[in-house]
């Protein structure tokens, strides 16, 4: 049986004329417009050569254009593979050359850096558009008629190619086929309740699974609707949370929301659920959330290549720091990291998932697919965590964060929780950095609030009665700002690289 992704739109529709994108701007597109939107650049994709099974590189602004063209790719057959808008020129040039895809279609600022490398990766075509819906590309959609059949796609065939965002290293080409992306998107609209009446508020990018699939792939399934802006910015979500019933977004959202003058019950009661995802949700800004507007924010966990793996519950306890149970068909595990052997609940380990939602492995990659792999078909996430007696899924830290100092395992967030409670702390990341004597020196870089006199000596002193002394940091370094890749997402390894020699003798 075949689940072909174009299928969510196919069994959805509610009625044609009902909007699927709104614009803050009041401009829409309607269902019957997507359908026939996306069957003129499929067209166009086809008389540029683009067949089945064939790369589309896209790097462009997020727009209702861009959904089209994402979406003519999965009725063309080909797979769909959308690139950060902030990489550069050389930046792409290793993810082109590493996808060889037929067509790259980007910006027109873009278009003249791209032919220029465009040539040694054998792509056929260049072509632009822009957020305006202008450019080669939709001038020779509009060209097209808007009848088109669907290339049949067996269930594992590609989908999507989609780069994980970079955090612990150079990104990986994450395979996704039509069943991985069509499973999860209908197991979210049973889980999280997601109907024809739905309008989502929709301020994230559309190049990273959270924007493109966790929330357009789900309205979709759902014929819901979408509130695009074409990107966070807290002033214009107050403004256009009255038109929405939810929001999908990062932690930071909730931060910076948080701390707008406009954020009450009474600007949130018509809402009907807040998700938070991509990144930890500190237990502060949930409880503060809560006091602020009454709505408790679900928090759930995926990752590029699975999708979807946890959510916490619509009806139950969203218990804060933690990401829920998995969903249903997925099988989660936590396992010894080097043994593999199955750990009994309550204990720390990898997490391992298993289901219909795990991608088909890394682009161009074998030997760390199978490495990522165990011989019963679980994906090792590389993520550590444990299950609590009531089943909730805790995240403790990545398995790449993890600090061995001394023979001990030291958990950051452990660390970092305590250090966030402290008064004058912003926040903070705490690393393991190479140390003669006990293998990593815990330590500890820290954002202070503007003004505040908090020092080394003063977070040391607070954290020594409070953490084991294996646990607490050598040093303390204060910084303005701590490294974030595009998706908001601490990167560790920058932190780590530029303070190796800190301990040398
Ligand atoms: P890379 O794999 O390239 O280093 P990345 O892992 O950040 O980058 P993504 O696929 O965007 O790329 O992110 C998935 C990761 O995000 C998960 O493996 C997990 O570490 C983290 N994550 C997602 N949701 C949550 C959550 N609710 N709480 C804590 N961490 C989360
Ligand atoms: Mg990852």
């Amino acid at each position: 049986m075949t689940n072909h992704l174009f299928s969510l739109v196919r069994s959805s529709i509610p009625a044609p004329g009902k909007a699927f994108i709104e614009t803050p701007d009041g401009s829409t597109l309607s269902f019957a417009e997507l359908i026939d939107g996306t069957g003129r650049y499929a067209n166009a994709l086809v008389a540029l050569g683009v067949a089945p099974g064939d790369r589309v590189a896209v790097q462009v602004e997020k727009s209702v254009p861009a959904i089209l063209l994402y979406l003519a790719c999965v009725r063309a057959g080909a797979i769909f593979l959308p690139l950060n808008t902030a990489y550069t020129i050389a930046e792409l040039e290793y993810f082109i050359g590493d996808a060889q895809p037929t067509v790259v279609v980007c910006d027109p600022a873009r278009r003249e850096g791209i032919a220029a490398i465009a040539g040694k990766a054998g792509v056929k075509a260049v072509e632009t558009l822009d957020a305006t819906g202008d450019g080669s590309l939709a001038t020779k959609a509009a060209a097209q008629a808007p009848q088109f059949a669907d290339v049949a796609r067996a269930a594992d065939d590609l989908a999507a190619i989609l780069y994980t965002s970079g955090t612990t290293g150079r990104s990986k080409g994450a395979m996704l086929t039509h069943d991985n992306l069509a499973s999860n998107a209908r197991t979210l609209v049973a889980y999280w309740r997601f109907t024809a009446d739905d309008v989502l508020l929709h301020a994230l990018p559309i190049y990273h699974t959270h924007g493109l699939f966790t929330a357009t792939n789900t309205l979709l399934a759902a014929g819901g609707s979408m509130l695009f802006l074409p990107k966070f910015d807290a002033d214009a979500v107050m403004r256009l949370l009255p038109r929405a019933t939810a929001m999908m977004g990062v932690p930071t959202f909730y931060t910076r929301l948080l701390q707008h003058r406009g954020l009450t019950p009474d600007a949130t009661r018509h809402m009907r659920l807040f998700i938070s995802g991509s990144a930890p949700l500190l237990a502060e800004t949930h409880r503060d959330w809560r006091a602020r507007t009454g709505h408790a924010i679900l928090e759930r966990y995926g990752m590029t290549e699975t999708n979807m793996n946890t959510s916490n519950p619509y009806d139950g306890d969203r218990v804060a720091g933690t990401v829920g149970f998995p969903l249903p068909g997925v099988a989660l595990r936590i396992a010894d990291p080097e043994t593999a052997r199955v750990l009994p609940q309550g204990e720390i380990g990898v997490i391992e998932v298993k289901g219909p939602n795990v991608f088909k492995g890394y682009w161009r990659m074998p030997e760390k697919t199978a490495a990522e792999f165990r011989p019963d078909g679980f994906f090792i996430t590389g993520d550590l965590g444990r299950i609590d007696e009531r089943g909730y899924v805790h995240i403790v830290g990545r398995g790449k964060d993890l600090i061995i100092s001394g023979g001990f395992n030291v958990y950051p967030k452990e660390i970092e929780g305590e250090i966030d409670a402290i008064a004058g702390v912003v926040e903070s990341a705490v690393v393991g950095v190479p140390h003669p004597d006990f293998g990593e020196g815990v330590t500890a870089v820290v954002v202070r609030k503007p003004g505040a006199s908090v020092d080394e000596r003063a977070i040391l002193a607070a954290l020594e009665g409070r953490l084991a002394k294996f646990k607490q940091p050598k040093r303390v370094i204060f910084v303005d700002d701590l490294p974030r890749n595009t998706m908001g997402k601490v990167q560790k390894n920058v932190l780590r690289d530029l303070h190796k020699g800190l301990y040398a003798r």
